[in-house]
């Protein structure tokens, strides 16, 4: 590969609520044969652990320059394209993609100069619906019905394999930016997802009804949008304006 195109580095392997160091450590040596090297631990049961090390066999800069987090947002801190790996197809509606085309895809968007991150669950429960919701799409290995989940370090390794091929294969010429502004990063998001739930609260928007599946709609709308900054401080306004309103609109009904 061209090193001045090496876009390895864009790329972040996220392993959440990971039970057996074991994993994390076949993890980091499946990272770093593919040419990657950044992990990120989102509430690991135990690490650093000798185990870890041990499966690591030799992989141990990935094991050094994991970074551990007490959230999944946190994790994906700085990027702006996220892949959720799940077995199986979840209560979320989300675009379902093979590995290779979610590759294409991650390639695309580090083209672009995004960072990007996949995203793999917990290997007895995989990913939960609000951990899936931070992704922009799912990608499914398409393993047999009836016994569906790779042990987790083994789709790790599928994927960074289908990413490295993706990165080979790339002479095409780079993908014209489609945004003027890259898009927010995955906190700024998640800070913006935050003020339109209170926002909604606050106008009284649920009225009863159970605001989770109306946040997850809106989180798919504006996943779709890719909102920039300068896009998320207009609709912080708008919603800050809308609360304002609704503060005085109380204080109105109450003098
Ligand atoms: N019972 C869990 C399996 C967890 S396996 C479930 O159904 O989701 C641990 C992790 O490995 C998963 O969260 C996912 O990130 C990854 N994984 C395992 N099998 C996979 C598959 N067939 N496709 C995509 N990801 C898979």
């Amino acid at each position: 590969m061209n090193p001045a195109v090496d876009l390895a580095p864009l790329f972040r392997f996220v392993l959440v609520r990971t039970s057996h160091p074991g994993n994390i450590g076949s993890a980091a040596r499946a990272i770093r044969t593919m040419g990657f090297a950044r992990m990120e631990l989102v509430a690991p049961h135990r690490f650093p652990d000798r185990e870890a090390d041990a499966l690591a066999a030799g992989a141990d800069d990935v094991l050094a320059g994991a970074g551990v987090h007490a959230g999944l947002v946190e994790g994906l801190a700085g990027s702006t394209f996220a892949l959720g790996l799940s077995a199986r197809r979840r209560g979320i509606n989300l675009p379902e993609l093979s590995p290779r085309e979610g590759a294409a895809q991650a390639r695309a968007a580090a083209l672009r100069g995004e960072q990007v991150a996949l995203v793999f669950g917990n290997e007895r429960t995989g990913l939960e619906n609000d951990e899936l919701a931070r992704c922009h799409a799912m990608v499914r290995i398409p393993s047999v019905e009836d016994f569906s989940s790779l042990n987790l370090s083994q789709a790790v390794q599928v994927m960074a394999y289908e990413l490295r091929m993706a990165l080979l294969g790339g002479e095409a010429p780079p993908a014209p930016p489609e945004h003027d502004h890259p898009p927010a990063d995955a906190a700024k998001m998640e800070r913006f997802y935050e003020h339109l739930a209170q926002t909604l609260d606050d106008i009284d928007f649920h009225k009863g009804r159970s605001p989770e599946t109306i946040m997850l709609r809106l989180r798919k709308l504006f996943q779709r949008a890719q909102p920039d900054e300068r896009e998320l401080r207009v609709l912080h306004g708008i919603l800050a304006d809308a609360q304002r309103m609704a503060t005085l609109a109380g204080e109105g009904r109450r003098g």
